[in-house]
């Protein structure tokens, strides 16, 4: 049996207790809660984004938004929109230029005025071609009158031909006087909000359209052809981009022109189009650009761009978590009050199903004591559950609603990781009981909530070159080379064993995502040293951690998700770093299936998975084996 001399921690599940939740608020459900008219005061938990966003409304500064998805860019983008002054909006109007068809005239009026004035150019048009055209009937019945009277049908024929003809392309020739509106607002409504995010070319900076005709009276005329871009309908307004790095190189650098200049002609995007012989007089787009992405959006984005925003406005990272206090859980119930309303077809929260959202809530942060901000697959949650509530017609949505649809919402990392440990059981894949040399379960996260079993194998040789190699594929081999360096001096002290005289040979079982960080080094030391020591690992047991150079074990990311896993695929310990134990925050249904091990150091790692058998050398060599201050091992 293996050495366990950290006695088992008796885990403390901080439950949140109605008294918790609802201290000094008089509420019987969500609907009680008052939801505040304004987007701004609705955005929960980004308190210095929102400080941000209304000193740029202000002073019509940019700004830039990174931060995980569904944490509330948008959100804060339209409520900048809100709070922008509605006077200084226009309409853009372009008029046909009669010195050169090709350069249309681009006129701007006080926002309102441009539908008035297009149809008065309409009306006008009109009156004209109707008094043209009783002119030409008069003209006809003339001309048909003569003819009957004098017999002469032939030349009445050809005359009412020739004035027909004259009418009919006389007529869109007025029409092709009318000037397009190309953007308008009414009068009173809020300064516009232009989601730009993944606009190609023509959609971003505004395009003139092919004409199949081109001549012969059938054209359309280039001015009707030109349509704004979404830079030129954020005109006094905001225009939001996502994901700022997926826009080509191309568009960026235009993006950029617009900014300085405030304003942009519009062109024909596509080259072997009509449209692209047409070039508008400079049309104004001045906005206020809010960029958004996560971290990498930052590197694909353009540099002077970049710095435009930074010269000129604010930088933003948004918060992923918020502290649980008393504060910070009223207003998460505000939250689930807003989307409730904000729906507008589910039931309200009771409070039993409120205080199961922020349960979830709390789990979900991955971290002690803090509530995440992932707000949009909370609202998803919330949907979820208020969409069973109504299916089964109750007034208000409770409890059983939420977990229900907890179970029912899950990420397709979720799912995907459920079907993987299905069939890897089928296969003999997963291996949760007995013992191995060289083989130790891992744990991993994929996507952002699901955690999976991830056996690492490691065997060795005598090294065949100049220096020993760790070979493993793909970019495992920088996470494994490096969990390998790390733990060569504990290696060479323990064993007697360089590692540069070997090559070692480490290979991760059905991973397809790969491995994030290096949370598996703990998992890939172990394995080597088992391989190289010949020493069995104990396969129900599993582990997740990172490791120092002296052997420390160090906290990683998403433990609550890796015990789950390993509980679900039937492990019964699981080793996780100790600075890590606040943050396991694990269902109940999983508390009574798996023990949890929080470690300091690598060596309690092995006095726990590795087992004896006959080696009870290497086994007492590190009972002994004791952590001096310094944290440096005295073998002795
Ligand atoms: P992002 O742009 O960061 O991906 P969104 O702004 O589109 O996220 O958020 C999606 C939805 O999630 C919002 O419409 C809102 O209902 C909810 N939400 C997200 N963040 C917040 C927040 N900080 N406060 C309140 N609601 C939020």
């Amino acid at each position: 049996t293996p050495t366990t001399e950290i006695p088992n921690i008796e885990l403390t599940y901080d439950d949140l207790e109605e008294t918790d939740v609802f201290a000094g608020l008089e509420l019987s459900a969500s609907s009680d809660i008052d939801v505040p008219p304004n987007l701004i005061d609705q955005v929960i938990g980004q308190e210095h984004a929102v400080e941000v966003i209304r000193k740029a409304a202000v002073q019509r500064r940019h700004v830039m938004m990174i931060g995980t998805p569904g944490t509330g860019k948008s959100m804060l983008a339209k409520a900048m929109a809100e709070l922008l002054p509605k006077e200084e909006l226009q309409d853009i109007m372009v008029y046909p230029n009669p010195e050169d068809n090709n350069n249309p005239i681009i006129r701007t009026v006080p926002a309102g005025r441009g539908k008035q004035i297009v149809n008065a150019h309409k009306v006008e048009a009109r009156k004209k071609i109707q008094m043209r055209s009783t002119l030409v009937m008069l003209l006809i019945i003339g001309i048909i009158g003569y003819a009957i009277i004098t017999y002469q049908w032939l030349l009445g024929i050809i005359a009412a031909a020739f004035v027909f003809m004259a009418l009919k392309y006389s007529m869109p020739r007025e029409e092709a006087m009318v000037p397009k509106l190309l953007i308008s607002h009414d009068s009173n409504t809020m300064a516009p909000f232009i989601d730009a995010t993944g606009s190609h070319a023509g959609a971003l900076l505004g395009d003139v359209r092919h004409d199949p005709f081109q001549s012969g009276g059938l054209e359309t005329p280039s001015h009707d052809r030109v349509e704004g871009g979404a830079i030129h309908r954020a005109h006094g307004g905001v225009l939001f981009i996502d994901e700022i790095n997926t826009l080509t190189p191309h568009s960026q650098q235009n993006l950029l022109t617009a900014l300085q200049e405030g304003t942009f002609p519009i062109t024909g995007q596509s080259e072997r189009s009509s449209g692209a012989m047409v070039r508008t007089e400079p049309v104004p787009c001045r906005f206020v650009m809010i960029a958004a992405g996560n971290l990498d959006a930052i590197q694909g984005m353009h540099p002077a761009l970049r710095s435009r925003i930074r010269g000129y406005g604010y930088e933003v990272y948004m918060r992923e978590t918020m502290e649980d206090t008393q504060e910070n859980r009223k207003k998460f119930l505000r939250f689930i009050a807003q989307e409730v309303k904000n729906d507008g077809k589910i039931p309200h929260f009771d409070r039993s199903a409120m205080i199961e959202v922020l349960r979830e809530a709390r789990r979900r942060s991955n971290r002690k004591g803090h509530l995440t901000l992932k707000l949009r697959d909370m609202g998803g949650l919330i949907r979820v559950a208020g969409d069973l509530a109504r299916q089964e017609g109750t007034e208000f949505t409770s409890v059983k609603h939420v977990l229900a649809a907890k179970s029912a919402s899950r990420s397709i990392e979720d799912q995907i990781s459920d079907e993987y440990i299905r069939r890897s059981r089928d296969y003999d894949l997963a291996v949760v009981e007995g013992t191995r040399v060289g083989r130790v379960n891992g744990l991993a996260v994929m996507g952002s909530d699901s955690g999976s079993v991830l056996p690492v194998m490691a065997e060795w040789t005598p090294r065949q070159g100049e220096d020993g190699t760790v070979v493993a594929t793909g970019m495992l081999q920088d996470i494994a080379k490096e969990s390998i360096m790390n733990v060569s001096a504990f290696i060479k002290k323990f064993t007697g064993k360089d590692v540069r005289e070997m090559d070692i040979h480490v290979q991760f079982i059905g991973t397809y995502g790969g491995v994030e960080g290096d949370s598996a080094s703990v998992t890939v030391a172990t394995a080597v040293i088992s391989a190289i020591e010949n020493i069995p690992v104990r396969q129900d047991v599993a582990m997740t951690g990172s490791l120092s150079v002296r052997g420390d074990v160090l906290p990683i990311g998403g433990v609550t998700y890796k015990i789950e896993a390993a509980a679900k695929a039937g492990i019964k310990t699981v080793i996780i770093p100790r600075s890590n134990l606040d943050d396991v925050l694990i269902e109940d249904r999983y508390r009574e299936m798996v023990e949890i091990l929080p470690v300091d150091h690598i060596k309690e790692v092995l006095q726990n998975a590795l087992v004896p058998e006959n080696r009870e050398g290497f086994i007492s060599k590190l009972r002994k084996m004791a952590v001096n201050p310094t944290g440096i091992f005295d073998p002795n």
